[in-house]
C-alpha cells in the first residue's frame, strides 16, 4: 500500500481485489457482452449475481458456466412453470423485482451492470444506488426517465455511476483529458442507422425487417429500432444532460456512418478530444468495469495500417425529428422524459408488432408528450404513473 499524504494513492490489493459483479438483463446483447468480457478476465472479474427475463433456458446456461450464488427469474409467473433441472444446485433462485432488488443489495455485489432494456431496467437500477453499489450504466431509460432523482440518489448514497453506452463512454473517456469546467460542449456521434440515406416517402415504407437490420451495430430489438428512427440520439442527449449535468445546448449530435469515433469533447480553448474503436460494446462494458484501470480487452482493435475513411455530416432533422424532440426534452426536464420514453418504448412494440408504421413512431410520441400533464418537479412515483398512462395513450395510435 502506497500512502500519500495520509491517503491511500494506490493499493496493491485494491487492484488485485476481485470484482463481483451482478448482471441484470445477462440474456440480451449486453449481458452476453459483458460475459464475454468477464470470460476474458476470470481471475479479477466473478459473477455472483445474473437475471433475466423470459430466456430462463440460457440464464441456466450462464449460471453453469459462471456459477453465480444467485440467479433471479424476472418474471415470476413463467419461472414457476419453467422446468429448471438444469440451474447449478449452488445458484440459489429468486423471483421477481423483488428478487432483483434484493440480489442487488446483497454486500457480496461490488458492480451491477445495469443491462435490462427499457423502463423495466429502472427499480432494479435504483435499488443498486439505494445499496451504494457501483452501476455500470447501460439502461439509459433509467436517466431519460428520471436523471435528475437518480442522479441525486447516487450522490446521497455515495454511489458510482459509470457509463456503459459507447457515446457515454466515450465522452467520459475524453473528458479525463481536462477540467469539467473547461467543458464547452460534447458532440454526440450517431451511426444514422439502416435509413440514413432513405427521402421521407421511402421512410413511410420500411419493414420491420429492414429496421431490424443495423448497419455496424449488433444489439436487442428495441435499441435497433431507436437507432433506426434515430430516437436512440434522442434518448442519449437526454441521458448525457444528467449524466454530465451538461446544459442542453453543450450537447450535439453529428451523423458518422462508419461508428469509430464514438463522441467527442471540445474545450473552451476549441481542442476537441475523441476516443475512437470499432463499434464493439466489450471495451465500454469493460471501463466501466475496471475503471479507473485500464486491461487488456477481448474486443477488436482499430487497424489503422489499412486505408479507411471517417465522414461526418450534420443530421437531417426533418427525416429524423426525433433528435429535436431529445434536445426540447432535455430542456423542459421534469415529466417530459419519462412520458416520452413510455410513449416511445409503446410505440416501438406496436410497430415491432405490425400495429403502427415505422413514421408514426415520432409523431406517435410528439402528440403523447404534448398532450401530458406536465410537471417541472414530479416524485419518482408521478414519473412511474405517467409511464403507465402514456403507454395507454399511445394505444389509441395503434387502435386507428
Ligand atoms: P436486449 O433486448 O438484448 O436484452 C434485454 C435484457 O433485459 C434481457 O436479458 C431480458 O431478459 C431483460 N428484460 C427484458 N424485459 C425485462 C423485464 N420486464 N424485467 C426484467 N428484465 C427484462 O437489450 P440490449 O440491446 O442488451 O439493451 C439493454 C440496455 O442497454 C438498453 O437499455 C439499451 O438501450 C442499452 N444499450 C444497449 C446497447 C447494445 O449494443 N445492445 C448499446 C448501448 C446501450
Ligand atoms: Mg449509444
Amino acid at each position: 500500500m502506497v500512502f500519500i499524504n495520509g491517503s491511500v494513492l494506490f493499493t496493491s490489493s485494491m487492484s488485485d481485489h476481485v470484482r463481483n459483479i451482478a448482471i441484470l438483463g445477462s440474456t440480451g446483447s449486453i449481458g452476453r457482452s459483458t460475459l464475454d468480457v468477464v470470460a476474458a478476465s476470470r481471475e479479477r472479474l466473478r459473477i455472483v449475481g445474473l437475471t433475466a427475463n423470459s430466456r430462463l433456458d440460457l440464464l441456466c446456461e450462464q449460471a453453469s458456466r459462471f456459477r453465480p450464488s444467485w440467479i433471479v427469474a424476472a418474471d415470476a409467473d413463467h419461472a414457476r412453470s419453467f422446468n429448471w433441472s438444469t440451474k447449478p444446485s449452488n445458484s440459489e433462485l429468486l423471483l421477481g423485482s423483488e428478487g432483483i432488488r434484493s440480489l442487488v443489495s446483497r454486500p457480496e455485489v461490488d458492480i451491477v451492470v445495469a443491462a435490462i432494456v427499457g423502463s423495466a431496467g429502472l427499480t432494479g437500477t435504483w435499488a443498486a444506488l439505494e445499496a451504494g453499489k457501483t452501476v455500470a450504466l447501460a439502461n439509459k431509460e433509467t436517466l431519460v426517465m428520471a436523471g435528475p432523482q437518480v442522479m441525486q440518489l447516487a450522490t446521497e448514497r455515495g454511489a458510482k455511476i459509470l457509463p456503459v453506452d459507447s457515446e457515454h463512454s466515450a465522452v467520459f473517456q475524453a473528458m479525463e483529458a481536462g477540467r469539467r469546467q473547461d467543458v464547452k460542449r460534447i458532440i454526440l456521434t450517431a451511426s444514422g442507422g439502416p435509413f440514413r440515406e432513405h427521402t421521407a416517402a421511402q421512410l413511410a415504407q420500411v419493414s420491420v425487417e429492414e429496421a431490424l437490420a443495423h448497419p455496424t451495430w449488433d444489439m436487442g430489438p428495441k435499441i435497433t429500432v431507436d437507432s433506426a428512427t434515430m430516437m436512440n440520439k434522442a434518448l442519449e442527449i437526454i441521458e448525457a444532460r444528467w449524466l454530465f449535468d451538461l446544459a442542453p445546448d453543450q450537447i450535439d449530435v453529428v451523423v458518422h456512418p462508419q461508428s469509430i469515433v464514438h463522441s467527442f469533447v471540445e474545450f473552451r480553448d476549441g481542442s476537441v478530444l475523441a476516443q475512437l474503436s470499432p463499434p464493439d460494446m466489450k471495451l465500454p462494458i469493460q471501463y466501466a468495469l475496471t475503471y479507473p484501470e485500464r486491461w487488456d480487452c477481448p474486443s477488436p482493435k482499430m487497424d489503422l495500417a489499412r486505408a479507411m475513411s471517417l465522414d461526418f455530416e450534420p443530421p437531417d432533422l426533418d427525416r429524423f425529428p426525433a433528435i429535436g424532440l431529445g434536445h426540447e426534452v432535455a430542456r423542459v426536464g421534469g415529466t417530459a422524459g419519462a412520458v416520452l420514453n413510455a410513449a416511445n418504448e409503446a410505440a416501438v412494440a406496436g410497430f415491432l408488432a405490425g400495429q403502427l408504421s415505422f413514421t408514426e413512431i415520432v409523431p406517435a410520441c410528439r402528440s403523447v408528450l404534448d398532450n401530458h400533464q406536465f410537471d417541472a418537479n414530479p416524485t419518482l412515483e408521478r414519473l412511474i404513473e405517467l409511464d403507465t398512462w402514456a403507454r395507454q395513450e399511445v394505444t389509441r395510435w395503434v387502435c386507428t
